[in-house]
């Protein structure tokens, strides 16, 4: 029996041609059942993921209306603002989870994980936000908003190294940033359970040799756990970053021939009452507490700190700006005050007067 004709056909070009077109057709079918069921893995995970967040029944009505009408994310996003906007945290993380469980888009997602991300972090959700922009990051590495709050929430929750490395990747997208990474370092020395305290003062004298703007935070140390040291610190240039540490300067640490070194200083304790080292001062609250002379017990100062990115001021001192997250540091101002002490003084004369 013969078989040629088998191998007329089989060198027959229609027959070439099907056999080109059944083995295209093949593999476009196999490429679509992967990518089909890929799809499928990635929405289960991510559904998973995403039900680790309660987002309660408030949620279904936003689930409802992109359902019904999927244009709507725009709407919603913008509600979502608005919320997170007036500090209705809560209500701007509703509409972000039940977007989230709907929306496929990968660049929508990325954008919705990023705000819910933050309202997290202003609601005080730390682990939840660095979850969920972990996960932001997964689809889009380079989210510098993304990587900025993570920066942030890693400084909250002190974690240096971590924080380190996410300043890493944001020094990939737009440059150096030295001083938050002195900051880092300078915040990671004081945190380490291992060093000892003589061995975290030197450290952070030695960095603030490199990153002047860092005198504070080593004398702020200095002055707390090695006082012996503290004058031995002294950056003039940067002591007006530091007035209300040296007004409040322990009389036990303060040494009258080292301070008159330095002509600020010279105002300061002169306007203290601690020494007569001057008769005037240009800062307008020093000037007007030496011109008080033996009255000077009626006025004290108060300070605030004033951020130098959005101009904000908080009654306490901040090395990153917790309105602006800027971390360019806090300028100190001074506040003339009626002073607490004279008010008890005057009250006791009066007692002891009826
Ligand atoms: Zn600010």
């Amino acid at each position: 029996m013969s078989f040629e004709f088998l191998a007329i056909d089989y060198r027959h070009p229609a027959f070439s041609a099907a056999m080109l077109l059944l083995v295209v057709a093949t593999v476009a079918f196999l490429d679509h059942l992967l990518n089909f069921s890929r799809k499928k893995r990635q929405a289960k995970k991510l559904t998973r993921f995403l039900s680790r967040f309660d987002s309660a029944n408030s949620g279904k009505d936003y689930k409802a209306l992109l359902t019904l009408q999927p244009d709507s994310f725009d709407s919603l996003m913008l509600l979502a603002d608005i919320n997170f906007k007036s500090g209705q945290y809560a209500e701007s993380i509703h509409i972000l989870l039940a977007l989230l469980e709907i929306v496929v888009d990968k660049s929508r997602r990325v954008e919705a994980m990023t705000r819910l991300g933050r309202s997290y972090h202003k609601a005080g959700f730390y682990q939840r936000s660095r979850d969920i922009l972990l996960e932001s990051l997964k689809l889009k590495a380079r989210n510098e908003e993304a990587l900025e709050l993570l920066l942030a929430i890693y400084e909250q929750t002190k974690e240096y190294n971590r924080a380190l490395e996410t300043l890493d990747a944001l020094e990939e997208l737009d440059g150096e940033r030295s001083l938050e990474r002195s900051l880092l370092k300078a915040k990671a020395i004081e945190n380490d359970p291992l060093l000892s305290a003589e061995k975290k003062g030197a450290a952070l004298i030695e960095l603030s040799k490199k990153e002047p703007r860092l005198f504070r935070l080593a004398f702020e140390f200095t002055l707390e756990h090695n006082p012996q040291n503290v004058w031995r610190v002294i950056d003039e240039e940067r002591i007006p970053d530091a007035l209300d540490l040296f007004w409040r300067m322990p009389k036990d640490r303060f040494i009258e021939s080292e301070a008159l070194k330095y002509p600020l200083l010279r105002e300061l304790y002169a306007a203290k009452g601690r020494t007569d080292s001057a008769t005037n001062s240009a800062i307008f609250e020093f000037d007007a507490l030496i011109k008080l002379g033996a009255h000077k017990t009626i006025a004290d100062l108060e300070f605030e700190y004033r951020c130098s990115g959005c101009m904000a001021s908080f009654p306490v001192h901040f090395t990153r700006c917790p309105n602006c997250q800027s971390a360019e540091g806090a300028r100190v101002e001074l506040i003339l005050t009626k002073s607490a002490k004279s008010d008890k003084e005057r009250y006791d004369q009066s007692a002891n007067f009826y």
